[in-house]
């Protein structure tokens, strides 16, 4: 017994006492490394954090640097007097209670390599520091690495806006160019339409010369020349006023539309075009359409594409009718659709979408233009375009825009 109790005092005194201190140790231990992935955590949350304010920004960078701001404090060792300020770019963000003082850490940020901007945290009274300050280095890191991903975000952003600036810029250089390429090709039949009463001017202006001449004119007879002479001479300018609005080079601005007004605004220029080629324009419009928000001369010069296409379709086709059709049509709520139909012939077998990609033409002076544009233009108004082989022939071009409500904008 007596050597199993001296063999027990053995062995437990000397485990206790190391025991006792190892878990002190341990104890301190554990809690100082709980604090520090506790912190090292919180930094985590902040990067990643950051990281999602990004995202969800929608490019603003005025959010980011707004957000990014109010997220530094919590992250840092004494949140409840930590305040912290950004400037970039010339503009200042910081959090309500930021007011600079002695406990700072602040970084450069760069932009394209040249200092653009700060980051500072601040605390707001004394802590029993370490010996360089307040801040771990850890912090110190952060904070840089915080700097860091500022510059390369505002860098990025100032990439897009550079060059989303220079694709609506090229976008409308093109959209013009193929609406004066659409008008070259119309120009010798509108040149026809505004010379005819150009010649009745002439004629009805001789007549009176004529008469008067010989004495045998009355009073009413000349007011009848005048009126006649004064309405076609309207009639020439309505037809210069409305290929000046089309050739016109200009921004876009949108209004609310009656898409059958713009129809019937370059019918008259439409049916020349169609007349010389011995084709007949038939509009099939529905009434009482809701109104669309669009940049009228734009949809003008889609409506114009694909009447000249269809015309072009019809070419080398004998067989009747020879016509161009234009409907428009509410299929569905908040959505017009317009549609023009030839009976041309088609476009080549398994084409596809194709020939909707630039440049892409069956055409021998052909640009390959028309449609790709005529699709950006409709896409960048919230609608859609597409096609579809008639089964009497000819081929129908649809497009869709969505319609406007009371709501809307009437610019934007
Ligand atoms: P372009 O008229 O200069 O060729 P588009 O982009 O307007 O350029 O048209 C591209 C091609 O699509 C045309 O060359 C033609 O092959 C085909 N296409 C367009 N519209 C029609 C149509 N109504 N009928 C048959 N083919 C068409």
């Amino acid at each position: 017994m007596g050597g199993t109790a001296r063999l027990q005092h053995r062995i437990r005194r000397p485990q206790q006492e190391p025991i006792a201190s190892q878990q002190q140790v341990t104890d301190d231990g554990l809690r100082h490394l709980a604090h520090q992935l506790g912190e090292r955590v919180k930094e985590l949350n902040c990067l990643f954090g950051i990281s999602e304010i990004v995202e969800r920004s929608g490019g603003s960078l005025d959010t980011i640097l707004q957000e990014t701001v109010e997220l530094l404090p919590p992250s840092w060792e004494f949140p409840e007097i930590a305040c912290a300020r950004i400037e970039l770019g010339g503009r200042e963000y910081q959090t309500d209670n930021y007011a600079s003082s002695t406990w700072k850490l602040a970084g450069d940020i760069f932009v394209r390599g040249k200092r653009a901007g700060v980051i500072e945290v601040c605390y707001l009274e004394e802590k029993p520091g370490r010996e360089e300050g307040p801040f771990s280095a850890e912090e110190r890191k952060l904070l840089n690495a915080i700097a860091e991903r500022l510059g390369h975000v505002a860098e990025r952003l100032q990439t897009e806006r550079l060059l989303h600036g220079q694709q609506q810029e090229l976008r409308e250089r093109l959209t013009h160019l193929s609406r004066v390429s659409t008008m070259g090709e119309m120009a010798s039949n509108i040149a026809h339409e505004v010379n005819q009463p150009l010649t009745a001017i002439s004629t009805y202006a001789q007549a009176a010369k004529r008469l008067m001449a010989a004495d045998q004119v009355s009073g009413s007879y000349v007011m009848d020349v005048l009126t006649r002479i004064s309405e076609e001479a309207l009639r020439a300018g309505e037809i210069i006023h409305r290929l000046k609005d089309l050739v016109r080079k200009r921004g876009s601005s949108r209004e609310r539309f009656d898409v059958n007004r713009l129809i019937h605004d370059i019918e008259q220029l439409a049916a020349v075009d169609c007349r010389l080629h011995d084709v007949q324009l038939r509009m099939v419009l529905s009434k009482s359409l809701p109104p669309v928000l669009v940049d009228g001369v734009q949809i003008q010069q889609v409506v114009l594409n694909l009447i000249r296409n269809g015309v072009d379709a019809m070419e080398d086709v004998d067989h009747e009718p020879r016509e161009v059709v234009i409907r428009t049509i509410q299929r569905k709520e908040g959505e017009i659709e317009v549609s023009v139909s030839d009976r041309g012939c088609g476009p080549p077998d398994d084409i596809g979408d194709q020939l909707f990609q630039p440049f892409f033409t069956t055409k021998d002076d052909g640009l390959g233009m028309g449609l790709s544009i005529s699709r950006s233009i409709v896409q960048s108004h919230g609608g859609n375009m597409w096609y579809a082989r008639n089964p009497h022939g000819g081929t129908t071009f649809f497009f869709s825009l969505p319609a406007t409500s009371e709501d809307d904008n009437d610019s934007q």
